[in-house]
């Protein structure tokens, strides 16, 4: 349970009091994690008295992606997708750093072939940035390998590839790290669970291609573009080697949750000089300012949740 227990959830077609928002026990949800989702972030402009969620078209996408890989059942449409991400916000009347969570999945008592009946649920939780986003993390390369897309859709969010990345996060934690970075089958860097990974050397951007078993960042996306359409940077997307890590000059992780989260060691070798480096800091602030709105450029990436109702902005 978050912290702080937010009062709604939406579930099924509306907003209901957070506890009532409940699946049954021999659901395929719960029996095979048959379900996708997207975790999405809200940002607080306070100048603006407006909650911004950061590249929500894409969220849906993906999640249109998934819904089509994973064959289930025509379930919710684009617009009430839409409708239950920014109504959980404004029920609860967040003004403040969000995380969401929209999750689609087999209710039922369906067995591990089923592909309906289709549900949707909507949560947000209040979540500020780590202390890791400023001082950066220590990384390790753990034993468990990024399953390959021959096995299951690794660019689809499916709740079941999750266990991967649960296995990855507790050996990490294990081994005394802040965070876990996974090879794929072939032995080449493929993310972190739950997030992609850069590196910089000699001034290029380096991070591996979506042809290494990741899932497709929407935050790599974003990344990349600001990288090289607004500062300028060589960016190449390819494989990388473990110990061409060992070789970076900076490095960092991004994704929705992990935001750009510097790393500044591998494997308890520094990563350059073993401080945050310029680039990535310089990329970070770039990132936060187009999320929040107080750089204004890319205006589509942020959604307003407010602004299209001034009367809820009004009782806040
Ligand atoms: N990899 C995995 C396995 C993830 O779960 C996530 C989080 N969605 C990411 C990378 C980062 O993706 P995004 O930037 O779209 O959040």
């Amino acid at each position: 349970m978050p912290s702080t227990q937010p009062e709604f959830a939406w579930f099924n077609g509306g907003i209901v009091p957070w506890n009532e928002a409940r699946v049954h026990v021999f659901s395929p949800v719960v029996k095979y994690g048959t379900g996708i989702f997207e975790g999405l972030r809200g940002y607080w402009n306070a100048a603006e008295g407006e909650l911004y969620v950061f590249r929500l078209a894409e969220h849906l996408d993906r999640l249109a992606f998934g819904l089509k890989v994973m064959r289930f059942d025509p379930g919710p449409d684009r617009a009430e997708m839409e409708r239950a991400v920014l109504e959980v916000l404004r029920a609860n009347r967040f003004r403040g750093p969000a995380h969401i969570r929209l999750s689609v999945f087999l209710e039922g008592d369906g067995e591990m072939s089923a592909t309906g009946p289709v549900g949707m649920a909507c949560t947000a939780i209040h979540r500020p940035p780590t202390k890791a986003i400023a001082e950066g993390l220590a990384a390790g390369v753990v034993s468990w390998r990024r399953p390959e897309d021959s096995s299951q859709p690794m660019r689809v969010k499916a709740n079941a590839n999750y266990q991967n990345g649960r296995f990855a996060v507790q050996e990490a934690r294990t081994n005394g790290y802040g965070a876990a970075i996974l090879l794929n089958s072939r032995g080449k860097v493929a993310e972190g669970p739950g997030m992609c990974l850069f590196m910089v050397r000699d001034g290029v951007v380096i991070t591996p291609s979506i042809t290494n078993d990741i899932l497709e960042s929407i935050t790599r996306d974003a990344v990349i573009r600001l990288l090289r359409e607004d500062l300028g940077v060589t960016v190449e997307e390819r494989d990388v080697d473990r110990t061409e890590l060992y070789a970076a000059d900076e490095a960092f992780f991004c994704g929705t949750a992990w935001e750009v989260t510097p790393i500044t060691s591998v494997d308890r070798l520094a990563v350059g000089d073993g401080r945050v480096g310029a680039l990535t800091s310089r990329v970070q602030a770039r990132y936060f300012g187009i999320a929040d709105g107080s750089i204004a450029a890319r205006a589509a990436w942020r959604t307003p949740v407010y602004g299209a109702s001034p009367d809820m902005r009004a009782t806040q």
